[in-house]
């Protein structure tokens, strides 16, 4: 009996995954392998959102792979040392894992090869569509601008996509920790795990997503992040199921899964790029971390639409794409804060929170990453005017609000009787264009 070990990290499903399909294709047994490493916990990765849905995909992929006649088994330490160790008590030939763009996964790679040698196998194909790196422009390592990077993307050959296993035998007598439990954060978290996923992504009206998915009131984007953050779903499953369809909202929603493999390309490319400016155009934030900033975190700062996105963060640990551009710009070019602030703050609760989609989402906002337009600042009031336009989306978030009809919504200051309990904005309204401007010396 040959064994292999698939080592799962941000592919937490049966479908569409190439780390799986290898292990069970290379040997007679396989076993799935979880490991519960306390340096995604040192790096400040594991916020108890994050947690709490991984929880639920640990249990969902064992509860799936039970049936098949295996098990996923969870072990705690370091994720080289712990899959070495398993290695050496199953006798494993071979180890699979997927490649992943972080520093903490190329370091994560670097130690499973010290250890296991010519036994580990890393597969490409997992995270992304395209291969980080196998996409790029003559010379260059990788695309610094989405727009040639998407025509590029949508001409470069993609992998088959691989059923789900019908039989994966696990070894008996494998010791292994319980699933873990953790408490959210945010009480209205989505359920993590690939069933769930699976039953979104049936049922989700892609027709209907180029219409929808810039209107902060319908809320009608996928909210498949998340499980395409912990890859419950195959983000190349998805694009070969949205171009089949081949509608418009079909080519809109591919569009901006290939957003996510741009920043991933990037981040593959500049792993530094998480923490530093991926472009320094010479900012000198605002150095406090002051009431300013505490009013943005908590949704007060008497600007409606950015209020109502952070309160969506803090009660579903997700907001709309809409009003995370919105609050961001906010910070970072109206309160001319550091982004990395924000990015922090967005780490902590999101639950789709990707080192990859946020920092380098960030940067875009802040104006230091691949923006073409750096200092382009999206101003509150006429992105609330156009992207809820009714005001639906703040009465829904900001309950002192809910009683104003219509747009008026927007500029409560202007109320006769300006509601109870809600504060004055934290900077002059009438002021919101020039403060960038003069910040970063433009005037
Ligand atoms: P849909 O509109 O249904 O899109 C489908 C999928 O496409 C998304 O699930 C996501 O995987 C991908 N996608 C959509 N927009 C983007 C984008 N701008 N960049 C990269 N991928 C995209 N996304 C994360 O997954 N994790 C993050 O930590 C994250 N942080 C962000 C921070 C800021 C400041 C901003 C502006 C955006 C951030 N995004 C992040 C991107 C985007 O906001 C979310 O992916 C999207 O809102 C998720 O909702 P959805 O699944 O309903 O998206």
């Amino acid at each position: 009996m040959t064994v292999a070990i698939a080592l799962l990290t941000q592919d937490l499903r049966l479908h569409d995954n190439p780390v799986l399909h290898a292990a069970a294709a290379a040997a007679d047994e396989v076993v799935p392998l979880f490991v519960l490493d306390p340096d995604v916990s040192a790096v400040g990765f594991a916020a108890p959102n994050r947690a709490a849905f991984l929880a639920d995909c640990l249990a969902d992929l064992d509860a799936s792979l039970r049936p098949l006649g295996g098990r996923l088994v969870l072990r705690r330490g370091r994720s080289a040392s712990a899959t070495a160790r398993l290695a050496a008590e199953v006798d494993a030939a071979s180890v699979h894992v997927a490649a992943g763009v972080s520093a903490f996964a190329h370091r994560r790679e670097q130690a499973l090869r010290e250890q296991l040698g010519d036994r580990l196998h890393v597969h490409d194909g997992s995270l992304t569509v395209a291969v980080p790196g196998a996409v790029t422009p003559a010379g260059k390592d990788h695309y610094a601008v989405f727009t040639p990077y998407f025509r590029a993307w949508s001409q470069a050959p993609r992998r088959t996509v691989h059923r789900a296993p019908r039989a994966l035998r696990t070894p008996e007598g494998i010791a292994g920790e319980p699933v873990p439990t953790a408490a959210p954060d945010s009480p209205a978290l989505p359920p993590g795990g690939e069933r769930t996923a699976r039953r979104l992504w049936q049922r989700y009206p892609l027709e209907r997503y180029a219409d929808l998915h810039d209107d902060l009131g319908a809320d009608g984007t996928s909210r498949l992040s998340p499980y395409l953050h912990f890859g419950c779903l195959s983000v190349g499953e998805l694009v070969a199921d949205a171009e089949r369809q081949g509608h418009e909202g079909a080519e809109a929603f591919v569009r901006q899964l290939a957003w996510r493999d741009f920043h991933h390309q990037v981040l593959a490319a500049r792993p530094e790029a998480a923490h530093r400016d991926y472009r320094d155009r010479g900012d000198r934030w605002l150095p406090e971390d002051d009431e300013e900033c505490e009013a943005w975190r908590t949704g007060r700062t008497g600007f409606p639409l950015v209020d109502a996105g952070m309160r969506q963060l803090a009660h579903e640990g997700w907001m709309h794409n809409r009003a995370r551009l919105v609050t961001a710009s906010f910070l970072a070019k109206t309160l001319y804060r550091d982004w990395r602030i924000g990015a922090r703050h967005f780490l902590r609760l999101l639950v789709d929170g990707d080192l990859a989609n946020n920092q380098l989402n960030w940067q875009w906002v802040a104006g230091t990453g691949t923006d073409t337009r750096p200092n382009r600042v999206l101003n509150p009031l006429s992105q609330a005017d156009r992207l809820d336009p009714d005001g639906a989306y703040v009465r829904r978030w900001v309950p002192e609000l809910a009683d104003v009809r219509g747009r008026a919504v927007h500029r409560p200051w202007r109320l006769d009787s300006p509601p109870a309990g809600y504060p004055a904005p934290v900077v002059d309204p009438d002021a919101l264009s020039t403060r960038l401007r003069s910040a970063r010396g433009l005037e």
